[in-house]
């Protein structure tokens, strides 16, 4: 369904990604590992049209070819993000957060409906649906961003490092949510330094070093090959 090919951004003289190549299909988790500064990041913000380096190569949805375009068509076309650090509003309830997500053409008609849908997945926002969301704890807004990005109606959600920053509970909530958000058929492109968790919830993955992608195999290969384990498992 996403499909990115030979997609290389520069920043400058430095390559930040080199010909990178993936594919997330519908209902998939597909997992992105990497050391910092590996050009995860640069990857997904390239494939959401908001990079600043110099973009090259093809980045495809239901044959829409998407390099090049303006960040909105590229949610239009039906790739959501939720960006490192969440970017939800402190001072607005969950429910005023999750409508400033239904502004895509391709959500607005469905405002109600698409609400309803993510406070079904996610109960622990229905039940906070009023709460200011600065006063939730960080996996709370974190499920507050996902929903956030879920009202656009994507096709793909793509994730910089949920993870970042919640405890070892709330991780476990978060990537539980996202099983959830696979459940409803959306196809999942997470990118994550929480490799031991990221694994178990994903179905494929692509470890990414210098900019080059340098492996993908199925998440459970990937979580019991040794080389992977060294580098990104903490040799367990
Ligand atoms: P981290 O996990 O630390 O966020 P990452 O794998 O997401 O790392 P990127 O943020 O994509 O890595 O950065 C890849 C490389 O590109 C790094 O060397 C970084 O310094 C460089 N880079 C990223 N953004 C810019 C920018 N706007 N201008 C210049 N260089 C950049």
């Amino acid at each position: 369904m996403l499909e990115v090919r030979n997609l290389s951004v520069s920043y400058g003289k430095h390559r930040a990604l080199d010909g990178a190549s993936l594919r997330v299909g519908k209902g998939e988790i597909v997992v992105i590992l990497g050391a910092n500064g590996a050009g995860k990041s640069t990857l997904l913000k390239a494939i959401c049209g908001i990079c600043e380096g110099h973009v090259a190569g093809q980045v495809s949805l239901q044959n829409a070819e998407l390099v090049g375009e303006k960040p909105h068509r590229i949610v239009e076309a039906g790739i959501a993000l939720v960006p490192e650090g969440r970017g939800v509003f402190g001072d607005l309830t969950v429910e005023e957060n999750l409508t400033l997500g239904a502004y895509a053409e391709r959500a607005r008609d469905e405002e109600a409906g698409n609400l309803q849908r993510v406070l079904s997945l996610f109960p622990k926002l229905q039940e906070r649906r009023k709460q200011t969301v600065r006063t939730m704890s960080g996996g709370e807004q974190q499920m507050v961003a996902i929903g956030r990005a879920m009202m656009s109606n994507p096709s793909i959600l793509a994730l910089d490092e949920p993870s970042l920053g919640l405890s070892p509970l709330l991780c476990k909530d978060l990537f539980e949510s996202l099983r959830v958000v696979k459940q409803a058929g959306l196809g999942i492109l997470l990118v994550e330094q929480n490799a031991k968790q990221s694994l178990r919830i994903a179905d494929r993955g692509y470890l990414l070093e210098n900019g080059t992608i340098v492996h993908e195999d199925d998440a459970e290969r990937l979580a019991n090959d040794p080389a992977v384990q060294k580098a990104y498992l903490g040799g367990s």
